[in-house]
This record gives structure tokens, C-alpha cells and sequence, in this order.
């Protein structure tokens, strides 16, 4: 498949901006990359598409978001309203999380996963929890990207909070998945797997120990860490260590380790996460609407801590959380030099690019050149003002939205072409969640506890 007539942006070091450009894909990679004109001659016959003088850039990652979300939207949590973190996890998301059967796992994957295509969001890290239905709960999901098309890192969240015999099958469901993902390609290999745990404050010493010793070599964790003090507070009280300490002494620290959003960290956390290599993802979209406060990302990156941009379940519209990041900071500490527009691009870009490529073995993710996976976006977008490679990350801030997504391509597969969805019913899908949903919310409203 030939490209055509696009201004390519690359997302390489350093970033270029190539008018009239053309992109020859074959078997899921970038073969080529060139003038239109040349690459026409050289592919005569070939099947093309005409960008028609469109923006061609990688297409957006999430490094780290929840898909079984999706059947929380407009829904009412009853009694008084959630008064800090611990109370929304409490009251909002572990009965919400209870209620979810398979195919209700199902759809809100699906429902997650169209909402993606249609933002231009190519690469998914997800975290998954269904207590009461845990087993074969992540195939499920991999049938759903399987279908759609896109590409997605798959874990199962370990607790402690259901219990000793809920805690053990969570972590046989991410062996068994990682075991799966290791000896047959699932989804043509678009779906990957890691280990997922779910925050300090709900693992006990024996659930670490246990999650350390069975982890399979050269693979990671996806927890979260230090969203809010209280995790904090009960690691100093189980370990009288603080939460990354007590993360590190267990083992689940590392270069293949995603730890989320990292906000009330202390000085030496950080030094630990750095030495270690561990991943960090901010969410501030999340953050904000918790009220769990903001983690220092800034110094974090001065520290040399490996950060990259998630967006915690909140719509895969990755533009609109660099707009937060962008914005949030600022706000924050009443200083509009905080977070510059190229620090969210060196984040969000090149770090959540480098992050997703160390799971999908071997080629690049999230750069067009020759020898990267063909993801790609095509963005209509008319600049009103000179857009070059030093002031792109302020146009992407300030006008790039993602309604200016036309085509999405994964893998060199069209998922959407000129707005029209090729892989994915999105009436049907939204028909069946909404069928689906007023059961699961009745089930919610049964595990809800009533203060
Ligand atoms: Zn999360």
C-alpha cells in the first residue's frame, strides 16, 4: 500500500516535517519513505491512498488506561459523594469492577477500542479487573483488539482486597495470558502481555513475594503506586518503609516495570525509580478529577526518571491529555514556564513510543521511517500559522484536535478510512453496552456500600 500526497511528520530525532511526501507499506512496516513522486514510479500498480495533502504522523499511545471503564460513564454513585480517593475506589470503581461479567468485559473493551480508532490512539497499555470473573478474562479483551485491529498490552490487576483465593487466581490469569502471548502470536502478535498488580495498599507481603517468584523472566509489572498519600501511609504502616521502597525490596522494580501515576513520592522514591529504570506514566486528566494532587513530572524528568503519558480510562483522546499535562502544571504552581509544550512532546511522543516498542519485539513503534510498524494517523489539519518541527508541539496544544483524524492505520491495516470505521460496528457496539449496562449498574448499586 502506497501513501500518498501527505505532509509526513516523523516523530524522529530530530523530528522532521516533510511536504509532499509518500509512505510504501507492506507486510504491517514502513518499507519506504519519500517523495511522492519517487515512490510512485518506484510502485507502479500498487494500491493507493491519496492524503491529499493531510498530516501523516504515528498514531497516539496510552501508557496506561482501564477499558472495563467504559460502563462508568453517566453513572450515579449513590449516597454522599465520594470525599477523597480511598472513597472513590471504595464506592466507585472496586463495586463497579465487581459487578463485571464476560460479556460485559467484552464490550467495554470494544467500547473502549472504537473510541480509540476514532482518536487516532494506535497502542493501548490496559489494566484489567473483573473479581468475579477472572479467569479467561483477558482473552476475552484480546478477542475484542483482535477484531479491532489495534495493539494493546494486557494485565490482570492482583488484590488482596476480595481475599487469599481471588488474589491467586489473579495472578494465575497473567501467567497463564503471559504464558499464551509467549508461545502463540494473539492477535498476529498486536497483543502482548504483562503482569499487573494493583496498588501497594491492597498487596500483601505474601501476594509480592508470591507475584516476584512466578514472574516469568524478562517480563514486568503495570501497578500503581503513590496515587494518593493513603498508599503511602499504609505501606509505612505494613513495612515501615515507604511505597517504592517496599515496591523495591519486593522485586518489582525494573526496566520492564510500569508504575502509575507516582505522586506523592519523596526524593529517594525517585532516586529508586531512576536507578531502577522503572517506567512512570502521568495521567493528569485522572488526577485532576480525583483530586489526588500532581506529581512532580518535572523533576522527575530532570532526575532522569523514564516517564511517559497515560490516560487512566478517561477517553483515548491521547491531544487532550497533553493538553492537560500542559495546562495542569502551570495552573499548579501559578507559573506559566511550567511543563513546556516540548517537554509534553518529549513525554508523550518519543517516551510513550519507546515504552510500547519494548513490548512488540524489535521493530519501532511511534516513528515513520523505514523498518518501523505502519501505525499511522492522518489528521486534516490547516494550520493558520507556519508549522515546522521546532513549534509542532505548541500547533499539536493548540490546534490539533482529534475530530481532525481521517484514517487510522495499524499494522498497515486501514481501521478507519475517511472517518467511515472498517473493523468495528460502532451502532451495534454501543447498542449491546448499552443493553448490557443497566444490569451491571443494578449489580453495582447491590456492592455499594451505603455511606
Ligand atoms: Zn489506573
Amino acid at each position: 500500500m502506497l501513501i500518498t500526497n501527505a505532509r509526513v511528520i516523523t516523530w524522529d530525532k530530530p523530528n522532521q516535517i516533510l511536504d509532499d511526501h509518500a509512505v510504501f507499506v507492506q507486510s504491517g512496516m514502513i518499507r519506504e519513505l519519500g517523495p511522492s513522486t519517487k515512490l510512485e514510479n518506484a510502485h507502479p500498480g500498487e494500491e493507493t491512498i491519496d492524503a491529499a495533502g493531510q498530516y501523516l504522523l504515528p498514531g497516539n499511545i496510552c501508557a496506561h488506561t482501564h477499558f472495563y471503564s467504559a460502563f462508568a460513564r453517566g453513572m450515579a454513585i449513590p449516597g454522599t459523594p465520594p470525599r477523597d480517593f480511598p472513597a472513590i475506589l471504595r464506592k466507585l470503581w472496586w463495586p463497579l469492577d465487581k459487578s463485571l461479567g464476560a460479556e460485559d468485559i467484552k464490550a467495554s473493551a470494544q467500547a473502549s477500542l472504537v473510541d480509540a480508532i476514532k482518536h487516532g490512539t494506535t497502542t493501548l497499555i490496559d489494566h484489567h479487573a473483573s473479581p468475579n470473573s477472572i479467569n479467561g478474562s483477558l482473552d476475552l479483551i484480546a478477542d475484542a483488539v483482535a477484531e479491532s485491529g489495534l495493539r494493546a498490552v494486557l494485565c490482570y490487576e492482583v488484590t488482596d482486597r476480595d481475599g487469599v483465593d481471588k488474589a491467586r487466581a489473579g495472578i494465575a490469569e497473567n501467567l497463564r495470558f503471559l504464558n499464551r502471548c509467549a508461545s502463540e502470536p494473539v492477535a498476529g502478535g498486536r497483543v502482548q502481555a504483562t503482569f499487573g498488580l494493583h496498588a501497594s495498599l491492597t498487596l500483601s507481603d505474601e501476594t509480592l513475594t508470591r507475584c516476584r517468584e512466578s514472574l516469568p523472566a524478562g517480563k514486568g509489572f503495570h501497578i500503581h503506586a503513590a496515587e494518593h498519600e493513603v498508599d503511602e501511609y499504609d505501606s509505612l504502616q505494613k513495612s515501615g518503609t515507604r511505597v517504592i521502597d517496599r515496591l523495591h525490596q519486593f522485586g518489582i522494580l525494573g526496566p520492564e516495570t510500569i508504575v502509575a501515576h507516582a505522586i506523592h513520592v519523596d526524593a529517594h522514591e525517585i532516586k529508586l525509580l531512576r536507578e531502577s529504570g522503572t517506567w512512570v506514566t502521568h495521567q493528569p486528566r485522572s488526577n485532576m478529577n480525583n483530586g489526588v494532587g500532581v506529581a512532580e513530572i518535572e523533576s522527575m524528568w530532570r532526575a532522569g526518571v523514564r516517564l511517559a503519558l497515560g490516560n487512566d480510562g478517561f477517553s483515548n483522546a491521547m491531544w487532550e491529555e497533553w493538553k492537560t499535562a500542559y495546562l495542569l502544571h502551570k495552573a499548579w504552581h501559578r507559573d506559566p514556564r511550567r511543563m513546556p509544550g516540548d517537554l509534553v512532546a518529549e513525554i508523550a511522543a518519543y517516551r510513550n513510543a519507546e515504552l510500547a516498542s519494548q513490548f512488540f519485539g524489535g521493530p519501532p513503534l511511534g516513528v515513520i521511517s523505514a523498518g518501523a510498524y505502519a501505525d499511522m494517523i492522518l489528521v486534516d489539519y490547516h494550520p493558520t500559522t507556519p508549522l515546522e518541527a521546532g513549534n509542532l508541539p505548541w500547533h499539536i496544544l493548540f490546534g490539533f484536535h482529534e475530530s481532525m483524524v481521517t484514517s487510522t492505520i495499524v499494522n498497515g491495516s486501514l481501521l478507519m478510512h475517511n472517518r467511515e470505521l472498517l473493523t468495528m460496528d460502532e451502532a451495534q457496539i454501543t447498542a449491546r453496552a448499552r443493553e448490557l449496562v443497566p444490569a451491571v449498574w443494578e449489580r453495582y448499586r447491590s456492592f455499594v456500600p451505603q455511606d
